[in-house]
């Protein structure tokens, strides 16, 4: 069911300038397709700022916000119905962030973080999972969702993969659906840092994502 609806939705992301459109567009509005929802969780916010850094001046809760924002943006172009658990810089508690994706019944839920390190060379990126023995199909989907991410911001970015990983953190943990947390780069590493201070770097890991989510529907549904 999901698998065709998504057709659908990747008709509609290919063809955005087509009459083609138009159709799809009204089909929506009508609520006769039921666009998939996908739940993108902006890591930290208000007074739990995250990984900082002071020269320059960085804030890991602002980045995953930008980040996350852009996400958003693309993966509604793909036809995609998103949920943040944040659209704004406010605390959300680990907890809050799982029931807000079981709540909407995602399809899928994705973390977006920065990394850090008191060793200055650490670069690149990584996305873990969590590894349930209680739900082997969550573990499976979301081990999959992951490579798939992975490889698709890679090759936007042309980062470090420092691979995929299993970790309990709270909110891929207490996630009904397929769930990933990406550390999209290390603050505390130059180079990298550079990278991720400009919006324009930012957008290739989110667009990076949101093809990477596709890539997933596609190979996987
Ligand atoms: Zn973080």
């Amino acid at each position: 069911m999901f698998y065709r609806l998504f057709i659908l939705g990747m008709f509609f992301s290919c063809n955005l300038h087509s009459s083609s459109q138009k159709v799809v567009a009204a089909a929506y509005k009508n609520k006769t397709i039921k666009r998939p929802v996908i739940v993108l969780d902006a890591g930290h916010g208000g007074r739990d700022e995250g990984a900082k850094i002071r020269y320059p001046y960085l804030e890991e809760k602002k980045l995953t916000l930008l980040a996350t924002l852009f996400t958003k943006k693309y993966l509604e172009q793909f036809g995609y119905k998103v949920v943040l658990t944040r659209g704004k810089d406010y605390f959300v508690p680990l907890q809050k962030r799982a029931d807000v994706a079981n709540e909407a019944k995602a399809e899928l839920f994705i973390s977006i973080h920065f990394n850090s390190c008191p060793n200055k060379i650490a670069h690149g990126i990584e996305v873990y999972y969590h590894n349930s023995l209680e739900n082997k199909a969550k573990s499976k989907s979301s081990q999959n969702l992951a490579n798939c991410v992975l490889s698709d911001v890679i090759k936007r970015t042309n980062a470090k993969s420092r691979g995929v990983r299993k970790a309990k953190f709270c909110v891929i943990r207490e996630t009904k659906m397929p769930a990933i947390l990406i550390e999209a780069g290390f603050i505390t590493n130059p180079q990298e840092r550079d990278n991720i201070r400009k919006p324009a770097y930012l957008e290739k890991i989110s667009l990076g994502i949101a093809q990477g989510i596709e890539s997933f529907i596609k190979r996987y549904s």
